[in-house]
């Protein structure tokens, strides 16, 4: 087991870092979720650093920093660009509002501060020169693929409420189990859910949707959490089992957009107030109703359907939209290849108004003023969908006049 921890390359800037507070008479180590992935094989999506320093000891020693939140210990150091939490040991004080201590203070000793995290597995660091520190045996809970409370489950979910949405997310995005003390007590007080904020909840839904077992999502229903978590319109959707089917079928599917997709449409809400409710941006909402219209709309069986399904999503939502079909046995997977392929052949002819052989300019050109002129470019689009050999400034020029009035 140890030997995971010989061939370690950190990226430079976070043993310089390190060297600092070393250099400067401190300890100093690597914590937290970079360290359960490196023990797991996996590259670390962030870098976060514990110290003994006190924050303005941290500004001292680095030229660039920035005070993300000094009050609880953070300190950004910023190397090349690039952006590395420091937080100083820290105890948290007394919860009040399941969600945050009312204080922290600093304390010199790395074992109290790892006291202070969530799960065995994310509470153990890692220092270059004294190797591993884990005081809870977060390594063998990796290893019996284990989500277990450090310390005492219920005290730890009342304290803060998202450890439960935490503990789902981590199944999800492991496969790992939850140990049976740790999930009596996300049972027992799933009801604190209430306190955690939708962005939190979008935030650990689409960690799990991501993950490698999405349909351990599941477990918010078991643990009875919904209500608590989202509005009775929406915990219905997941009651129905929508959740758990659909993303069990669609195993094959990696793009979380996708599984988004697939389970709203299998669950048949409406995409935008469920992704709004969810505070989802934007562009993450609009790619999921292109996908989710898509599917709807289903397998295209004429050449003109095909160029329209293009037209009306684009591209990259009718070939997600097909390997859905494809995934949850809706099409065969030799189908799925003919469809793909004849939207690539397809994509070549236009699709969208831009493509078209007149625009704006002509019409007006033409003699066409005001709102016709968009109904006009529809009902040439329409035409191409259908025919594109029509695609010619001529021929288009006859269809309109033979069609439109100049008023
Ligand atoms: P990810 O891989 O998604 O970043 P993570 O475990 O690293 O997961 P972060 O939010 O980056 O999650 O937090 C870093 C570390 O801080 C965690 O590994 C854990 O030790 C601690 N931590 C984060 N949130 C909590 C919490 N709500 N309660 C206790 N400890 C927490
Ligand atoms: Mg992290």
């Amino acid at each position: 087991m140890e030997n995971r921890w010989e061939n370690i390359v950190l990226p430079p800037e976070v043993t310089e870092i390190l060297s600092g507070l070393h250099g400067a008479g401190y300890e100093a180590c690597i914590v937290g979720g970079c360290v359960r992935d490196i023990y797991m094989g996996k590259e670390p999506v962030d870098w976060d650093l514990t110290t003994s320093a006190k924050p303005d000891e941290i500004k001292r020693i680095f030229r660039r920093t920035v005070d993300t939140g000094i009050a609880h210990g953070t300190v950004t150091v910023l190397i090349e660009n690039r952006a590395f939490e420091v937080t100083t040991y820290r105890v948290d004080g007394e919860y009040k509002d399941g969600r945050h201590p009312e204080s922290v203070h600093f304390t010199t000793d790395l074992e109290e501060d790892l006291l202070r995290r969530d799960f065995t597995m994310n509470a153990m660091a890692y220092d270059p020169k004294r190797g591993i520190i884990d005081p809870y045996d977060g390594r063998a809970d990796i290893e019996r693929q284990c989500i277990r409370c450090v310390g005492h489950p219920m005290n730890r979910f009342r304290e803060d409420a998202l450890r439960i949405l935490r503990a789902i997310r981590f199944s999800a995005q492991f496969g790992f189990g939850i140990e049976p003390e740790t999930f009596e007590a996300m049972k027992a007080l799933a009801e604190n859910l209430r306190h955690v904020s939708m962005e939190r909840i979008r935030t650990e839904l689409y960690k799990a949707l991501a993950g490698k077992v999405p349909e351990r999502l599941a477990v918010l229903s078991e643990i009875g959490a919904l209500p608590a978590l989202f509005p009775p319109d929406i915990v219905k959707v997941f009651e129905t089992g929508a959740m758990h089917r659909s993303l069990f079928q669609a195993a094959g599917l990696e793009a979380v957009i996708s599984r988004l997709a697939l389970f709203l449409y299998t669950a048949k809400v409406s995409v935008r107030p469920f992704l709004r409710a969810l505070r989802f941006d934007k562009k993450t909402i609009y790619m999921v109703e292109d996908r989710v219209n898509a599917l709807a709309a289903g397998v295209p069986d004429t050449a003109y359907a095909i160029r329209k399904q293009l037209s009306l999503y684009g591209p990259d939502a009718v070939r997600d939209a097909t390997d859905i079909l494809a995934a949850t046995g809706r099409c065969t997977l030799p189908e799925a290849a003919r469809l793909q392929a004849t939207y690539r052949a397809e994509e070549v002819n236009p699709y969208r108004i831009r493509e078209l052989a007149v625009d704006g300019e002509h019409l007006l050109a033409m003699g066409y003023r005001g709102r016709i002129l968009g109904e006009i470019l529809a009902a040439c689009l329409e035409a191409v969908l259908r025919d594109p050999s029509l695609n010619e400034l001529h021929k288009l020029e006859e269809i309109i006049r033979k069609n439109y009035i100049i008023t």
